[in-house]
């Protein structure tokens, strides 16, 4: 079924006039823009109005643990461990089930708690519960003693890095309560205007998709990344970077191989740099290490998403780059020396970066990378340099919202609080450039949204900028060419 939207201004993102055209999609994609064209028999959409863009793209989640997350108490905030506690025996004294049902909270930030978390205080409040509490950055969680027993490990404290990523894919709810999170995070995507995300799988094969497909469920597009575990299984499957996935009616598509080569900056586990230029953090492995897994991919036809959050690690990331040709992306990139910028760009890496990090961590920037900070998600120098930029979430380590990233790199900060490094600001379109992949253009896949108002209307500062970004409501999505939304 085709459909006319009618009267519909495009969002200026390459400078397209006001004046209202009409746009047609069928068959998936755009078959023609223009004014006054003729319906048909497409069912006709009336644009009253309304502006049309190109639909947003999520460049990096993982979206069965932002579907968890819907179902899991919510830590983010919390400034010390007893704080934390005393919401996980708020939440067990409101239970209703059996007395040894697990119990997962998220979102608490190492970085923001005034001292380390200890077992036997968590044991204190938690009952014959299990109990596991995920840092908001994903790399660390705090496991009570049940847990420790429920899952046949053992910790004085935090569990970090790799022991916790082999840990945390096993932490998981019930099914059905777990089916139905999925169907309402797929709802509130289309509801932002989302037509497609990069889905970072971190457990073994390709993640829930093909599955939903099977069961008729409407999605997104997919690119479906895969981490090392899963690299043999896709290497015999024969699946290249860019391939349809069997029964993901065009949407589904194998994504690239996820390194994770240093930790995060909240679990102060980054490869940073300090100001005397000595080395800190976790690296999770040598440059032979990386090369090796980069090299296997490439030949294979896979593409490499590889995580620097520190200087030091983009350093590394980008010699294995170097060394073994293979294409992709950096994701994250949060701390970049300047003398770097340049080789991003001869090597012809993409940045997938996540503005609302900055958002939740100037603070702890600013105590931990003191004197580095002129660096830190340095988004104009990139820009001007010819960097290609890819805006997303991380979800669940911020929420899945283009919006939210796109006032975060306008604004970096809050609409209500001062620009952090405002010199590093990028403009609006920009942001939306780099949150989409496709244009309204005849040809284009029919990967549309309506918005009630110009989210590029010129604002007289930042502020506005990002808080006219942050309240743009979405009325329709449209996948290709099917309204979702
Ligand atoms: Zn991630």
């Amino acid at each position: 079924m085709a459909t006319l939207l009618r009267s519909v201004r495009r969002v200026p993102l390459d400078g397209e006039p006001a004046e209202p055209v009409d746009v047609m999609l069928a068959d998936g994609v755009i078959t023609a823009v223009g004014v006054d064209l003729a319906s048909d028999g497409a069912e006709v959409v009336e644009g009253g109005g309304r502006w049309v863009a190109p639909g947003l793209w999520d460049e990096h989640t993982h979206f069965e643990q932002w579907a968890q997350t819907a179902l899991r108490v919510d830590m983010a905030g919390t400034g010390d461990p007893a704080e934390a506690c005393r919401l996980v025996a708020d939440h067990i004294a409101a239970l209703t089930g059996p007395e040894d049902a697990l119990v997962v909270g998220f979102g608490h930030r190492l970085s923001a708690w005034s001292r380390e978390p200890v077992t036997a205080e968590l044991d204190a409040v938690s009952g014959s519960h299990p109990v596991v509490l995920m840092a908001g950055d994903a790399h660390s969680g705090w496991l009570n003693s049940a847990a420790q027993r429920l899952y046949g490990v053992s910790f004085a404290g935090i569990c970090t890095e790799a022991d916790w990523f082999a840990l945390m894919p096993r932490v998981t709810e019930d099914p059905q309560s777990l089916a139905q999170a999925r169907l309402r995070r797929i709802r509130e995507m289309f509801a932002l205007g989302i037509v497609g995300v990069v889905d970072l799988v971190m457990d073994d094969h390709l993640g829930p998709w093909q599955r939903l497909a099977a069961e008729g469920v409407a999605l997104p597009r997919v690119d479906v990344g895969v981490f090392p575990s899963t690299l043999d299984e896709v290497v015999s499957a024969g699946l290249r970077t860019g391939d349809h996935l069997v029964g993901g009616n065009g949407l589904l598509r194998m994504g690239s191989l996820k390194i994770i080569a240093d930790g995060s900056l909240s679990s102060l586990t980054a490869g940073v740099r300090d100001a005397r230029g000595d080395v800190h953090g976790h690296f999770a492995y040598s440059l032979d290490e990386l090369v090796s897994m980069q090299t296997r991919a490439r030949a294979h036809g896979l593409s490499v998403a590889t995580h620097a959050i520190g200087d030091a690690c983009l350093s590394q990331v980008l010699d294995a780059y170097e060394a073994s040709g293979a294409a992709g992306t950096v994701e994250h990139a949060q701390l970049v020396e300047r003398a770097e910028i340049p080789r991003i760009v001869r090597l012809g890496l993409a940045l997938s970066v996540q503005p609302w990090h900055l958002v939740d961590d100037w603070r702890a920037m600013d105590a931990l990378w003191s004197g580095r900070c002129d660096d830190a998600f340095p988004f104009r120098s990139l820009l001007d340099a010819g960097v290609t930029l890819k805006l997303g979430s991380d979800a669940p380590v911020a929420p899945l919202d283009p919006w939210r990233a796109m006032a975060a790199a306008v604004h970096r900060n809050t609409p209500d609080l001062v620009p952090w490094h405002p010199e590093e600001r990028i403009t609006a379109a920009e942001a939306f450039r780099a949150s989409v992949r496709t244009r309204v253009a005849v040809g284009q896949p029919a990967d549309v949204i309506l918005v009630e108002a110009n989210p590029l209307d010129p604002q007289p500062d930042s502020a506005s900028t990002a808080e006219r970004i942050l309240t743009s409501t979405v009325s329709a999505t449209y996948v290709a060419g099917q309204r979702r939304y």
